[in-house]
């Protein structure tokens, strides 16, 4: 499969994504790779779609519906200062949002993740600590 986004949502459709939050109406939550803003969730709809405006608008508005939700897991689990949402494509042209949680400890608050060194953005969480908060979210999306 081409689309790297289509095979993470293939896997999460089978159940096999290991880090799947849960299935939403329009999209998969997942916890992202990067994990230096704890918290990181990525949205991915479930099929492949480059732009959000090819959607019809009852679709842009469930999947507003899932971003929305996801947020407020987040804001449940951490309090964050605030949230960044991000929906680019810019790299890989399936929709999908970014939902990074900015907290209180943020080594660089004024500027957006994306300009961190890519260390950082990463973060170094170990896998248990992944689990956990894969479990908090998801019981905070109340699933
Ligand atoms: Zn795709």
């Amino acid at each position: 499969m081409a689309c790297p986004l289509c095979e993470q949502a293939a896997r999460a459709g089978r159940g096999k994504h290991p880090w799947l939050i849960a299935e939403l109406a329009e999209s998969f939550a997942l916890l992202g790779d990067n994990q230096g803003p704890r918290g990181w969730c990525v949205l991915v709809l479930k099929e492949h779609a480059e732009h959000v405006a090819d959607l019809t608008a009852d679709r842009q508005a469930r999947l507003w519906d899932d971003v929305r939700h996801t947020a407020a897991a987040q804001r449940a689990v951490f309090g964050p200062v605030r949230i960044n949402y991000e929906c680019l494509g810019n790299l890989v042209p399936h929709v999908h949002w970014h939902l990074i949680p900015r907290h209180a400890d943020d080594p660089q608050p004024r500027d957006p993740v994306w300009l961190w060194p890519r260390e950082r953005q990463a973060g170094s969480m170990k896998d248990e600590d992944r689990r956990a908060l894969v479990s908090s979210l998801r019981g905070a999306l109340g699933r």
